[in-house]
């Protein structure tokens, strides 16, 4: 029985970047769906006592997508601070200088991938096996965990994540979320 985490911030913190309405529905409807079918999907399963990242490393279809999607809106909501933005420092920014070019070019190309998705899905930096950073398109429910990848950073480009504050200006909404990143916690995955 997975219990919804609270966030570390309040509704309204995030403004402008997410607006109180939409964390009100992507938190607390959302979220809480994906949240609430996966207890139930489990229930008397063998997957019942399991951690949450072994369900969704070893499980297909509707459960799947309910595992997966509970994991990675947690994780979304928790790479985030009122106190955010900023540059990213340390061995992940040098990683991604060395890789990117820029901090610049890598925010360019993150929102790019995100913008280029089609359809639902999320936009990732992931750490690969071999310790290099790539930039991942992940539609609907895809999982960096599923493929042994470490993930960073996501953002959700589903449209239920900015349609109420964007309408259909997903590249406006992607951008405006670096003001609200918690570099320190995506420091700490790398
Ligand atoms: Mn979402």
């Amino acid at each position: 029985m997975f219990t919804q985490p609270a966030l570390p911030y309040s509704a309204e913190a995030l403004e402008p970047a997410i607006s109180k309405q939409t964390v009100d529905f992507h938190y607390g409807k959302h979220e809480k769906a994906y949240i609430d079918n996966l207890n139930r999907m489990i229930e008397g399963t063998e997957f019942e006592n399991k951690p949450i990242e072994d369900i969704v490393r070893n499980s297909n279809g509707g459960l799947f997508n309910n595992a997966s999607q509970a994991w990675n809106h947690i994780f979304y909501f928790f790479s985030f601070s009122p106190d955010g933005g900023g540059e990213p420092a340390g061995d992940l920014r040098r990683a991604i200088d060395e890789q990117f070019g820029s901090f610049e070019e890598f925010k360019k190309k993150f929102v790019e991938t995100g913008v280029s998705l089609f359809g639902s899905g999320w936009v990732w930096l992931v750490k690969n096996k071999d310790g290099k950073l790539e930039i991942r398109q992940g539609a609907n429910a895809w999982s960096p965990l599923a493929e042994n990848l470490t993930p960073l950073l996501t953002f959700d480009v589903w449209e239920h994540a900015y349609y109420l504050d964007y309408q259909n200006r997903r590249a406006d909404s992607l951008n405006a979320l670096w003001d609200i990143v918690d570099w320190r916690v995506v420091e700490s995955r790398y």
